[in-house]
């Protein structure tokens, strides 16, 4: 069975079919019920004890413990279960469809090829016969496109000695570190008055250009010029504006919307400081110049820690199924491989290649599945002894 590679694309095309969008993007998807319904059902013949953790009403977290037979640690295997919204192919995205060695379809890559080679690994190990020392723990998470509430869930309920986060990447590759990233109003202001009144007027637009103007500088003059290995350049962009009241009126405000990454060992608080250099630049110009800075979300980056013992299993098993140990490698965006480390799980991050996320045609490379199977169950036996 274990060879049969019809099994992979079966279970991945059951998982597409079954519609668990976030309702946390869009107000009317689906969520993840169904998705931890079917794994269920799927898991049903095996040993394995199943719970659903009711993370928010109709949102459960998939647990599936293949218990050890004590004395080893505890792996968990972490695959989010929902999906982006597919307004742009509402015709074709639950219908799977094979392309070449490729599989097409909603979430196809992102995250069902991850949830399907957690759920076949899983089997396998439960199948094999030779009992591990440690748990295996495979949880199919909710709402990573959304707030992530579902690892935050996980991590607080369930203790676990290391984890592999699976999202999609490249079958050699392992993801030891990312970029975090907050999402910040920066608020300007002026003076109300009638246009006619310049005197007492002051313009909140006028002053918020030459903030914008200073945080692009410092992106193409630090954050471009100045790439991080792994983690590329520091993600920056303006996303919203807003100001004014009236054609006849002084701007008394302008508010900016910003994204703004942060590299492993900074914090959102270093950011927030470089804003408010801009804003003494700008005060060189208008010395009565007023601003602020306002975090609505911060998310911190990742950096594996502890993990010697995990990664050194995954390169075992990489140099026995690719003939080559896994090559470290970064993200310029953020997962919730983040949220595992920060509540002190060793933790590392792979995948199968894919592409066109949260797009039409998404696709996943069923060969790359299989490699990905095969190294994660080879891991996970390792790692639990
Ligand atoms: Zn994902």
């Amino acid at each position: 069975m274990a060879t049969d590679p019809g099994r992979i694309e079966e279970l991945l095309a059951g998982l597409v079919r079954i519609e668990s969008v976030t309702p946390w993007l869009i107000p009317d998807g689906a969520g993840e019920a169904r998705i931890a319904a079917f794994a269920v059902d799927w898991l049903r013949d095996l040993p394995v004890e199943l719970t659903l953790d009711e993370v928010a009403p109709g949102r459960p977290n998939l647990i599936a413990r293949l218990r050890g037979s004590g004395g080893g640690p505890t792996l968990c295997l972490n695959a989010h279960s929902d999906t982006v919204g597919y307004a742009n192919w509402r015709e074709t995205a639950l219908m799977p469809v094979r392309d070449g060695d490729r599989l097409v379809g909603l979430g196809a890559a992102d995250d069902k090829s991850c949830c399907t080679i957690a759920l076949l690994a899983l089997r396998d190990l439960a199948t094999e016969g030779s009992r591990l020392q440690g748990d295996l723990l495979v949880a199919l998470t909710v709402d990573e496109e959304g707030a992530s509430i579902g690892t935050e869930d996980l991590v607080r309920r369930h203790p676990m000695d290391a984890a592999i986060v699976l999202e999609p990447e490249h079958a050699g590759e392992v993801i030891v570190e990312h970029q975090g990233f907050g999402w910040i109003d920066v608020v300007v202001y002026g003076r109300p008055a009638h246009g006619s009144n310049p005197e007492a007027g002051i313009d909140a637009i006028v002053r918020m250009a030459e903030v914008v103007r200073g945080l692009h500088r410092r992106d193409v003059e630090v954050y471009q010029a100045g790439p991080v290995p792994f983690n590329g350049r520091t993600v920056f962009h303006t996303s919203t504006i807003r100001g004014g009241t009236d054609y006849a009126t002084y701007p008394a405000s302008a508010v900016l919307g910003i994204e703004i990454g942060t590299q492993p060992g900074e914090r959102l608080a270093d950011r927030v400081r470089e804003i408010e250099e801009t804003f003494s630049e700008v005060r060189a110009i208008f010395p009565d110049f007023r601003g602020e800075v306002n975090v609505r979300l911060e998310r911190e980056p990742f950096r594996a820690r502890g993990h010697d013992s995990l990664l050194a299993a995954a390169d075992r098993a990489a140099l026995a199924v690719l003939g080559r140990p896994l090559e470290r490698v970064g993200l310029n965006a953020w997962t919730d491989a983040a949220l595992m480390q920060a509540a002190g799980i060793p933790t590392i991050e792979m995948g199968p290649a894919g592409g066109n996320f949260h797009a039409p045609q998404e696709w996943v490379s069923l060969p790359e599945m299989a490699q990905l199977l095969e190294i994660v169950r080879r891991t996970a036996a390792d790692f639990l002894g």
